[in-house]
C-alpha cells in the first residue's frame, strides 16, 4: 500500500515538475516575443524619426547655402539630379535651323552693360531675366534691356528660395514686387518668368505646382532652359569650356534655350559670349528673343 502510495506521489511530483517547465517554457517564449514586437517597434520609430531628421537637415542645408552664398549660389547646382527637360518633341533632324534663345539670369548687374553691348555689336537679341535690384543704380540697366530691343522678364525680386517658395503668398508677393518694378521702370507688362532654381528645384517647402498655378492665374509663362552654359556651376569653367558646352547641346534641338547668367562676377560669360555667338551664326542657327511665338521649354508640365 505504501510503496502504492509512494509510487503515486513520485508521479504526481513528476507531473509537477513537468507542468512547471511547460509553463516556463511558454513564459520564456512569450516574454521573447513581446520583447521582440518591443524592440522591432521602437527601431521602426527611431528610422522613421531619423529619416525625417535626415531631410529636414538636407532641406535646411539647399536652403541655407542659397540664402549665405548668393554669389555662389548655382541654379543649376539644385537641379544636377531633378533636372529633366522632355525632349523627345524637340530633337533637331537634318536640316532643321537651329532655334537659339540666350538668356541671362539674376541681372542687372555690372556686366550687363558688357553684355549689351556685345548682343548690340553683333545684332542679336536675347532674354534678359531679372531680379529686384535698387533701381537707382540699376534703372539704366533695366531700360537698356527694353530700349536695345530685348525681352525682359522676371527671375523674382528677392531671388532668395527660403522667402520666395515658403508660400504661395510670399510668392505672389514677390511676383507683384518685380512685376512692378519692371512695369514701373520700363513701361513694360512682362509676363514671362523663370524660376530661381527652374520649375522643378527642389528647396521650397510647398509643392512647386502651388506657384505654376499662381503663375498661370496672372497669365505669366515660365520658361526652364534646355542648354547649360555651364557659368554657374561650382566649378569655375572658363570661356573656352563655355563656348563648348554652349556648342555641343545647341546642335541637339530644334529649340535651344540656353542658361547664362548676369552677375557681376560671371566674367567668363562676358568673355565666352561674342565666340558663342559666331559659332552660331556658322552653324546657321537663329538667335532670338522669347515672344509668345516661342517653343516653351519646361521641365515640369502645368498642373491644374
Ligand atoms: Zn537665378
Amino acid at each position: 500500500m505504501d510503496i502504492a502510495r509512494e509510487g503515486l506521489e513520485r508521479q504526481r511530483a513528476k507531473r509537477k515538475r513537468v507542468a512547471r517547465m511547460k509553463k516556463l517554457i511558454i513564459y520564456t517564449i512569450v516574454t521573447f516575443m513581446i520583447l521582440t514586437i518591443c524592440i522591432m517597434t521602437f527601431l521602426c520609430v527611431e528610422v522613421v524619426s531619423l529619416q525625417r531628421q535626415i531631410n529636414e537637415i538636407s532641406s535646411r542645408i539647399a536652403t541655407t547655402e542659397e540664402v549665405d552664398n548668393p554669389e555662389q549660389m548655382s541654379d543649376e547646382g539644385y537641379l544636377d539630379d531633378v533636372y529633366k527637360v522632355d525632349n523627345a518633341e524637340n530633337e533637331a533632324k537634318e536640316g532643321d535651323i537651329p532655334m537659339v534663345y540666350l538668356t541671362f539670369d539674376d541681372g542687372p548687374s555690372e556686366n550687363t552693360d558688357k553684355i549689351l553691348d556685345i548682343l548690340d555689336d553683333y545684332n542679336v537679341k536675347a532674354t534678359f531675366f531679372v531680379v529686384g535690384q535698387d533701381t537707382e543704380k540699376y534703372g539704366d540697366a533695366y531700360r537698356r534691356i527694353v530700349e536695345d530691343g530685348h525681352t525682359i522678364g522676371m527671375h523674382s525680386y528677392s531671388h532668395k528660395y527660403a522667402d520666395l517658395y515658403s508660400s504661395k503668398e510670399s510668392f505672389e508677393a514677390d511676383y507683384n514686387k518685380i512685376h512692378d518694378l519692371i512695369l514701373d521702370t520700363t513701361g513694360v507688362d512682362t509676363k514671362y518668368y523663370r524660376f530661381p532654381g527652374g520649375s522643378s528645384n527642389i528647396v521650397g517647402k510647398c509643392s512647386m505646382s502651388v506657384f505654376i498655378n499662381t503663375l498661370n492665374e496672372k497669365g505669366a509663362v515660365y520658361y526652364d532652359w534646355n542648354v547649360v552654359s555651364g557659368d554657374a556651376t561650382s566649378r569655375a569653367f572658363t570661356a573656352d569650356e563655355l563656348v563648348d558646352n554652349v556648342m555641343t547641346d545647341v546642335v541637339k534641338y530644334k529649340t535651344s534655350v540656353v542658361l547664362f547668367h548676369d552677375a557681376s562676377n560671371k566674367d567668363a560669360t562676358v568673355e565666352a559670349l561674342p565666340r558663342i555667338i559666331e559659332k552660331l551664326n556658322e552653324a546657321g542657327a537663329m538667335i532670338l528673343p522669347i515672344t509668345d511665338d516661342t517653343t516653351v521649354i519646361q521641365s515640369v508640365n502645368v498642373v491644374q
